[in-house]
């Protein structure tokens, strides 16, 4: 059973938007690629665990914090008498380690994914003790791509390599669990323990007026919609159509994200769409789905 699922990071769902809005710099797109693979990692991996949570609980995504120490933690197995603790990593390549130290293909040193993997388990081990827990912790880190490959790999049995994905999900297959609401209170506490807001966001600075406007498609994720027909958009690079409703409503929902203390009106959501040419289609969607509020002289949707 999933107890806490896995949403796509709010840094991840901005820089997305931004990248098509405005130029980012090397340093942020290669922050937002990192960022990107990452995700898909940790979705591939929830996808690899799923069919054995019938007896198992899974909470992922995890914001904690220790002794004024923030961590997270992709992936908590919970079974009936072990916490398996998981670092997802979505590395593709060859990859190297001297001395310790991590490398790329092309030499570049990286965080060592092991250091982290530790410090992880030891915050959380003393997490678990401030709440009167002393439930065993085995801490894994998962390389989930296939294309991975480590030189000079250590004999460490914390690393799984995509090689060994199949044995090891076999070995958490025979792991008996048999859950009691003990178990289901632990979970429960642990996830409450969960930190919503992130510190970490590294986003660069924007505002409304250099952002370039229009609905983007939500296909190639790369183009934005031109206009079709008077309740149809398309997408001229791969000829993906949507209803000029739902595209609107999305491109809201994106204008919310970015700015979220601006104010839905009419003319706001008309420019930021730019691709439909009628006010009152925006008007009608806006009607349709939120809640006109007048405050004073301005009025605008909720
Ligand atoms: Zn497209």
């Amino acid at each position: 059973m999933i107890l806490k699922s896995r949403n796509e990071p709010v840094e991840l769902q901005v820089l997305r938007s931004l990248r098509l809005r405005m130029r980012l710099t090397n340093k942020e797109e290669s922050y937002y690629l990192q960022l990107d693979k990452g995700y898909e990692g940790e979705k591939k991996f929830d996808r690899w665990i799923e069919p054995l949570l019938a007896d198992k609980l899974l909470l992922t995504d995890l914001l904690l914090e220790c002794s004024n120490s923030l961590f997270q933690i992709d992936s908590l197995l919970l079974t009936s008498n072990m916490i398996y603790l998981f670092e997802i990593k979505n590395f593709e390549g060859d990859f190297l380690i001297e001395d310790d130290k991590w490398y790329t293909n092309t030499k570049k040193e990286i965080k060592n994914p092991l250091l982290q993997l530790k410090r992880n388990e030891s915050l959380f081990r003393r997490s678990l003790q401030e709440i009167g827990c002393t439930f065993p912790i085995e801490s894994y880190l998962i390389f989930i791509n296939p294309n991975f490959h480590l030189y000079q790999a250590p004999t460490n049995t914390s690393i799984i390599f995509p090689t060994q994905l199949n044995r090891f999900y076999f070995k958490l297959s025979q792991s008996p669990s048999s859950l009691k609401d003990s178990h289901f209170k632990l979970a429960n506490q642990v996830r409450s323990l969960h930190l919503s807001e992130s510190p970490f966001n590294r986003l660069p600075v924007y505002q409304y007026d250099i952002l370039k406007k229009g609905i983007p498609c939500p296909n190639c994720k790369n183009k934005f919609y031109k206009i079709d027909t008077r309740t149809t958009v398309l997408c001229h690079t791969c000829g993906h159509k949507e209803k000029v409703e739902s595209a609107v409503l999305r491109c809201i929902k994106e204008f919310k994200l970015l700015f979220p203390k601006e104010k839905i009106t009419t003319n706001t959501i008309h420019e930021w769409c730019e691709v439909v040419p009628s006010k009152k289609s925006i008007r009608n969607i806006l009607f349709k789905h939120f809640t006109l509020t007048r405050r004073g002289k301005s009025a605008y949707f909720i």
